[in-house]
């Protein structure tokens, strides 16, 4: 009666609160069905090698196209995705996929595959990586999984374990968004990460702003200490990578080089132009 009466009251005050559980609900409805009938692509977007000013890999970024709400961005249906447990079929199917794509790269860049906390409990997750391994034949010296720290706050020990199993493998693992979580130095000490993603608030403006600056360079600095390489997430303009490269960061990922491209786009690059920095900027409209 409790939680009718509190419903009743929202209902009152907040109709819209009513209407957005709704669209929610049949949102998440409509996304069961979506694996089934083949409504999500991958985009791939560079990560760029500052020093080698090359493009050294693509982070694979799932988008489902709906034919009800036709395009969903990852940021709207993953968390979705991970309350109804769905998110381990679809992880499953992006794991399989990205790799199978990524094995016919000629040029053998790195693919990176983000990876969600009920992912990482599944049994299913190592056999899905071993078996596209298996299959493909892909050097898993070019896997990279990004995960972020939530995944050490619960089941710590063992996704620990977990990220060493794919160590031991040969695949490399990213911590991703770094700094916008709880107590992130105290998880560099949980594992010994390949790559630590700064997050992109802390890009957005740093050209202006000090505090930014000083952070980027703390991370970077703290990262080299740890044998650890640096990604700069969402960069859009020159001027930010000039900041970036005077503090030593390893790699940038972002607007400036790339809008996520779909692989047909990113096939139709190849041969690529020497300058890749260059090729790969899309002028004009998002590539989504
Ligand atoms: P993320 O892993 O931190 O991915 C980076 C996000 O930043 C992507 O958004 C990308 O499109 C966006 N981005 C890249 N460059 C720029 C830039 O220059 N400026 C700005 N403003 N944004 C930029 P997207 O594709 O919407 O993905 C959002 C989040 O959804 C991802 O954040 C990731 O956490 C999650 N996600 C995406 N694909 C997957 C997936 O396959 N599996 C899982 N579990 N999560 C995914
Ligand atoms: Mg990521
Ligand atoms: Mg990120
Ligand atoms: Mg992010």
């Amino acid at each position: 009666a409790a939680k009718a009466l509190g419903r009743g009251t929202y209902a009152e005050f907040e109709p819209w609160l009513e209407e957005r559980d709704r669209e929610r609900a049949q949102l998440e409805a409509d996304l069961k069905t979506a694996i089934q009938n083949d409504e999500f692509t991958l985009h791939y977007q560079p990560l760029y090698d500052v020093e080698l000013r090359k493009t050294v890999g693509f982070e694979t970024l799932v988008r489902w196209h709906s034919p009800i709400w036709g395009v969903v961005m990852p940021g709207e249906f993953i968390p979705l995705a991970e309350d109804s447990g769905l998110i381990v079929a679809l992880g499953e199917w992006i794991i399989r996929n990205a790799i199978h794509e990524a094995s016919g790269w000629a040029e053998k860049e790195r693919v990176a595959i983000n990876l969600s906390p009920l992912q990482m409990r599944s049994p299913r997750l190592l056999p899905t990586i071993t078996e596209s391994i298996e299959a493909t034949g892909i050097d898993p010296d070019r896997i990279e999984l990004e995960i972020t720290e939530n995944m050490l706050m619960h089941d710590s020990e063992r996704n620990v374990a977990m990220l060493h199993e794919f160590r031991k493998m040969g695949i490399r693992i990213a911590l991703d968004d770094f700094g916008t979580g709880y107590s992130s130095l105290n998880y560099l000490r949980s594992f010994p990460f390949d790559k630590i993603k700064i997050d992109k608030c802390f890009v957005e403006d740093i050209e202006l702003r000090e505090d930014c600056q000083a952070i980027v360079r703390a991370i970077t600095q703290l990262a080299a200490a740890l044998g650890m390489s640096t990604v700069a997430e969402g960069v859009e303009r020159e001027s930010q990578l000039q900041w970036l490269r005077g503090e030593g960061i390893t790699q940038i990922q972002g607007y400036l080089i790339s809008y996520p491209v779909n692989a047909s786009e990113l096939s139709d690059g190849r041969p690529f132009n020497e300058d890749r920095h260059k090729w790969f900027r899309l002028p004009g409209t998002v590539a989504d």
